[in-house]
């Protein structure tokens, strides 16, 4: 099988957490259990496994409140019950698993930028995007990301990108760096969808620094293609991060049981292999993924799969799903209305 790509490590974490789950929820350890066997069986051998410890506490309020760290530890100590209606929960192992999601997160920025160069990838749950600087939301108890993010910023980055592909707006990320000038956010997600917000003016004081792009239904492949021409690489070129974090969520490939973006595992692989590109040209290198939403499980094995030949250099990936509808709407307008908004 041929590379097609400049070699560089990619690190890896990766927590499923199997004691938070709750009975008949979509966000549950069953999620990676195809791509557990998978990463057993078929690691790319530039994968570099990395060993992490929970998030401490002072590492966890970077970004969030005390009572929220607080919250979710006591609530946890009750067994398992909900904790907000869309609706997150937590179990005995929650407060932990919280935690490990974050250390996990944190590991893989962390030997990035010590080493100056270099891709990871932290495949974990539960997720992260949702969950704001003062609630847990939307099944995220803490915000791995934006806590990778802000500890980059912490230790010396002048300025990071965060680029949230998930089908859900990351109301969480873009409330957590609501005015933090060395932090970006880019965020395509479906529109209509939970939580509701990530509308184009959602953020009028941060032009060129927030971006929001809800997309309609049956944007597909294509469309990717177009926001990563049109509006994330320009952004970049001139927002200059010297990072970029993403938030990697796979729930807007066809099969997933709770959208109807209808990207497929190919272009998954597209899309990494251009932010990998982007990183390439603007950030030497450094790129992170870190897991956020992909509710069919065996799509999620290969989107992640997918994602992981395209940061390692391969073009050969698993693909049990096929291509699916394609791209059905032409957000032609919405595209050059974002141009416009921000300046692009
Ligand atoms: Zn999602």
């Amino acid at each position: 099988m041929a590379k097609i790509e400049n070699q560089q490590t990619v690190y890896c974490t990766f927590q499923d957490a199997p004691g938070h789950q709750y009975p008949g929820h979509p966000e549950s350890p069953k999620r990676l259990t195809a791509i557990k066997a998978w990463l057993d069986n078929a690691p790319y051998p530039e994968m570099e496994w990395l060993d992490y410890e929970p998030a401490r506490m002072g590492e966890v309020t970077l970004l969030h409140h005390q009572h929220v760290v607080d919250f979710v530890r006591e609530e946890s100590k009750k067994g398992a019950h909900e904790i907000e209606p869309s609706p997150s929960y937590v179990t005995r192992t929650s407060y932990q698993d919280a935690l490990g999601a974050v250390g996990a997160s944190l590991r893989v920025s962390r030997q990035i930028l010590e080493t100056g160069s270099g891709r990871g990838f932290a495949i974990v749950r539960p997720p992260g995007h949702h969950a704001e600087p003062d609630a847990p939301m939307g099944f995220c108890l803490f915000n791995n990301v934006a806590i990778a993010a802000a500890d980059a910023v912490a230790s010396g980055c002048s300025k990071v990108a965060i680029i949230d592909f998930d089908a859900h707006h990351g109301n969480g990320t873009q409330a957590a760096f609501w005015d933090t000038p060395e932090v970006g956010y880019f965020s395509s997600h479906e529109a209509g969808l939970y939580p509701g917000t990530g509308q184009v003016d959602d953020a009028p004081h941060a032009r060129q620094r927030i971006i929001n792009v809800p997309l309609p239904a049956f944007s597909g492949n294509a469309v990717f293609n177009t926001l990563m021409q049109e509006i994330i690489e320009p952004w970049i070129s001139v927002f200059k991060p010297e990072m970029i974090f993403v938030s990697a969520g796979y729930d807007g490939h066809f099969s997933d049981p709770l959208t109807t973006l209808t990207l497929n595992t190919h272009g998954f692989f597209e899309l990494t292999r251009r932010l990998v590109g982007l990183a390439d040209t603007y950030c030497e290198g450094r790129m992170m993924f870190v897991l956020e939403g992909g509710y069919n499980m065996i799509a999620l094995r290969d989107n992640i799969g997918a994602s992981l030949a395209a940061m390692s250099g391969h073009d050969h990936f698993t693909d049990e799903s096929g291509a699916g509808p394609g791209s059905l709407s032409d957000p032609g307008d919405l595209i050059e209305e974002l141009k416009g908004y921000h300046n692009l």
